[in-house]
């Protein structure tokens, strides 16, 4: 287990990744009801950008970096408008010192109805993560293999929440590990909502996982797709996307139409791009 997430924090994936997440726990928070929240790979939670991987690559000031310098239009403000809630929840204002992992944006969007579990392998970055929240009762910390987790913890006591599954992508097989994740998740907690983050390099191995997730057979399926540069290169990571079962309603839409200017304000050259994928509608 090599990676570290503290190395990417705050970078362009974690920018689209985390503001749906943020976009999805807002929708959830409509409703009085508690929802919980399951996260099978969640990091440390909390990241200093000032400690010595941050700076090591400095990925956060191509993301959240440019993010927050932008001027947006109304319309991707407000799109932003929960994750730069959860931003400045963490950094106590507008100071930008530590970045949000997707613990945190869920427990800093939270309520005290709202459930949390988060799994997290690495031993030592699950005893980072029971510590920063020994004091919310909320909180329960695993660590096991996520996709044990995302069988064991379904479906929640509350019936209604999302489950998260951001995988490292260190080890051939992820994306049929993911795959078979989408169908347990459907067999278990139905009418839950589900966030799978997949890196784009191998364009082929997306368009066969995405297929086969769709075989899982939710009724509404989505994928919102990003790249800075046009991804099958060598090089660092070029594109990322997440998928999204039993979405928001509105969530295709809202993002497809914001997505161009997020995207210019993240791209890295003029190979970059985006799109919204409805992998399945009922209409
Ligand atoms: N979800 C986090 C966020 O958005 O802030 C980032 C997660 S990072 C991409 C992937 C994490 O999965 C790493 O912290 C890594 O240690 C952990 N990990 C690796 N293999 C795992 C496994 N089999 N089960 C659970 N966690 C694992």
């Amino acid at each position: 287990m090599n990676y570290r997430h503290a190395f990417h924090a705050g970078n362009f994936a974690d920018v689209l990744k985390h503001a749906v997440l943020a976009r999805i726990l807002a929708y959830l928070g409509r409703k009085d009801a508690g929802y919980r929240v399951i996260d099978s790979h969640a990091g440390i939670g909390l990241y200093d950008l000032a400690a010595d991987e941050a700076l090591r690559t400095g990925e956060w000031r191509g993301g959240v970096g440019r993010v927050r310098a932008a001027r947006p239009s109304p319309a991707l403000g407000d799109w932003l408008a929960p994750w730069l809630s959860a931003l400045r929840a963490v950094n106590g204002g507008d100071d930008l010192l530590v970045y949000p992992g997707s613990p945190a944006i869920a427990t800093a969007l939270g309520r005290l109805q709202d459930r949390y579990h988060f799994n997290e392998l690495h031993p030592q970055d699950a005893a980072t993560l029971t510590a920063l929240y020994a004091g919310d009762r909320r909180v329960r910390v695993g660590s096991e293999d996520g996709y044990v987790t995302v069988r064991a913890q379904l479906p929640p006591r509350e019936r209604r929440g999302l489950v998260i599954v951001d995988p490292p992508f260190e080890e051939a097989g992820e994306f049929d590990r993911l795959t078979r994740a989408v169908h347990d998740a459907r067999k278990r907690f139905a009418t839950g909502c589900l966030m799978i983050w997949y890196p784009i390099k191998d364009v082929a191995a997306v368009d066969a996982f995405l297929a086969g997730a769709a075989g899982a057979g939710y009724p509404r399926l989505i994928a919102i797709e990003q790249w800075v540069r046009q991804p099958g290169g060598d090089g660092p990571l070029a594109g990322a996307g997440v998928l999204v079962a039993n979405p928001p309603f509105t969530l295709a839409d809202e993002t497809e139409a914001i997505l161009p200017e997020l995207t210019r304000l993240l791209a890295e050259d003029d190979g970059a791009g985006g799109r919204v994928l409805r992998l399945a509608e009922d209409g």
